[in-house]
């Protein structure tokens, strides 16, 4: 049995004849860039989050870029994120020329760590982007607070996590902005780039849209330097046939989860993250932890078999070369670069396919 480490064709069959009307609608209209669709698209989003702006973007790289732009983050500034993300976290960071200070994480989650991002605060710190790793909500509460306390911006790095909950309100909406992507293996999904800044900020909300389109608030009447970054309308007519089904698309990976972790249940070896009870983890990934040092050997075992597995990630942010420099020395992260393995999952993954990646995870154990 070859499995794949995501599956998007059981989606694509169920919506098929819904996904096809959308995309002739926006050919037949003749308009690409900036129309009707994106504008449905983002009214939506807001409501299904809860948040006063969306504002579409090129993607979740881009809204991590403009969010801190639009916060007033720039040359000089600090800006506190986790080692354990996706470079762009960071890489958005030194794009605006700000400049990234890395801090552990916790063992449980592998989610920023509170206690450090309060240590790690300077003169200079400016704002904090904690990132809910693999749809795990961070514990925001003590970031929300740290953050007050030192008048730091929050930008949430939500791109994994859409439809998360922490406390009951949706993750995204807790910091100053919330920044989505709509790359296609993220649980909302385009079928191309694609992301989303969300805030309930007017004034930075208004930045956001003005660097979205050249740092122009009028056609031609530029006043800042910008970005094109717009969301066209034939993957925002795509996003809104795909948001109506998100509930029941994030409800398929929970129930996976929590099939995965019953099968895994007393595997010696094995230990899962986390989950908060007091939060929605929404599994973009279902990410496990090989504690007897044999993580390559079991993936190398697993791909033999036919299936498909994923390390996220294998070097931390702060190790890899353009940050190495700046000497961080964050072993959590590190040990977790060395043990995190994420198995294949997708919201109609079927109880016999994650049966044999349990089966033969174990085999590959011994
Ligand atoms: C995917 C991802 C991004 C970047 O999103 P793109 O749409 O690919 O630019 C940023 N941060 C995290 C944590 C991600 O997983």
């Amino acid at each position: 049995m070859k499995i794949p480490m995501l599956d998007l064709n059981p989606e694509i069959d169920l919506l098929w004849e819904e996904l096809m009307q959308a995309m002739q609608q926006v050919l037949r209209s003749g308009h690409f860039i900036m129309g009707s669709q994106g504008k449905a698209f983002e009214s939506e989003v807001a409501r299904y989050l809860g948040c006063k702006h969306a504002i579409g973007l090129n993607s979740g790289t881009d809204a991590l870029v403009i969010a801190l732009r639009a916060a007033g983050i720039g040359p000089g500034d600090e800006v506190i994120t986790t080692p354990f993300t996706f470079f762009a976290t960071a890489e958005a960071i030194s794009h605006v020329g700000a400049v990234p200070v890395f801090v552990d994480v916790v063992q449980e989650t592998l989610n920023l760590d509170a206690k450090a991002l309060e240590q790690a605060i300077t003169p200079r710190t400016k704002a904090v982007i904690p990132v809910h790793l693999y749809g795990n909500p961070c514990d925001l509460e003590p970031i929300m607070a740290i953050a007050s306390q030192h008048g730091l911006r929050v930008i949430e790095d939500v791109a994994q996590a859409f439809g998360g909950e922490y406390r009951g309100r949706k993750v995204g909406t807790w910091g100053d902005a919330g920044c989505f992507s709509f790359f296609p293996t993220k649980n909302l999904g385009a079928y191309g780039d694609g992301g989303l800044l969300v805030t309930d900020d007017d004034e930075l909300a208004e930045q956001a849209r003005m660097l979205r389109q050249h740092g122009a608030k009028r056609k031609y009447f530029n006043e800042v330097i910008g970005y094109n970054s717009r969301l066209d309308e034939l993957q925002a007519a795509i996003l809104r046939v795909k948001l109506q089904r998100i509930e029941e698309f994030n409800e398929g990976r929970i129930q996976a989860a929590s099939y995965y972790r019953k099968l895994l249940e007393g595997v010696a070896g094995i230990k899962c993250l986390d989950e908060q009870s007091d939060s929605r983890h929404v599994y973009h990934q279902m990410t496990v932890l090989i504690t007897n040092d044999m993580r390559d050997q079991v993936q190398k075992r697993l791909a033999e078999e036919g299936i498909d597995t994923m390390i996220y990630y294998p070097v931390p942010v702060h190790k890899l070369p353009v940050y190495q420099g700046l000497g961080y020395q964050l072993p959590i992260a590190e040990r977790a670069a060395n043990q995190a393995l994420s198995l294949p999952i997708w919201p109609q993954i079927g109880r016999n396919i994650q049966e044999h990646v349990i089966d033969k995870l174990k085999e590959a154990l011994v």
